[in-house]
């Protein structure tokens, strides 16, 4: 990915970008996933998935899986997927540091679509925009028809290249 030194990084890029940045600081090795906060283009605040502080995390005490059967990505039969469930997700510990003042009106930024549970909480939180770029295709109908009935702007940012080395290798997570 040859970039052009003239060619100055568009805000959607910059932000993503940080987010791709943040997510490096996740200890989880099955997914890493990092969130900003940005008002009016500026940072209020950067998170990723980790343990509760002073909690032993992935790497310390491994992966805390569970097991649950989703719609294969195709929409035919359920598969069991194995999920880590130590971490608290990036979008919530964003919500956990960041103020409701300064949430609303704002945009979030995520490197993944978020799940069912950090959609909801996103509805509620004052935001009024999420821009992701991995797609999570087990959750993606009801978060989009959320944020639809909530007025949130939803987007994928397509064509997007995160910057080297942010993610995790085995994407089988
Ligand atoms: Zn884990
Ligand atoms: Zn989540």
């Amino acid at each position: 990915m040859a970039q052009t030194q003239a060619v100055r990084k568009d805000w959607d890029t910059y932000f993503m970008d940080i987010a791709f940045m943040a997510s490096t600081r996740s200890r989880c090795p099955r997914r890493h996933v990092g969130a900003v906060l940005v008002q009016g283009k500026k940072l209020l605040g950067t998170a990723y998935n980790g343990a509760p502080m002073g909690v032993p995390d992935c790497s310390e005490a491994g992966c805390m899986i569970v097991e649950e059967f989703e719609p294969s990505q195709d929409g035919g039969a359920m598969i069991k997927k194995q999920r880590c469930i130590r971490t608290i997700h990036a979008e919530q510990n964003l919500l956990l540091f960041t103020d409701r003042n300064d949430r609303e009106g704002s945009t979030v930024y995520v490197t993944d679509q978020p799940c069912w549970t950090c959609a909801n909480m996103l509805a509620n939180s004052g935001v009024s925009e999420i821009v992701y770029h991995r797609f999570y295709p087990k959750d993606y109908e009801k978060v989009a028809a959320l944020m639809q009935q909530r007025g949130i702007v939803f987007r994928r940012l397509e064509g997007y290249v995160p910057p080297p080395d942010t993610e995790v290798q085995d994407g089988s997570a």
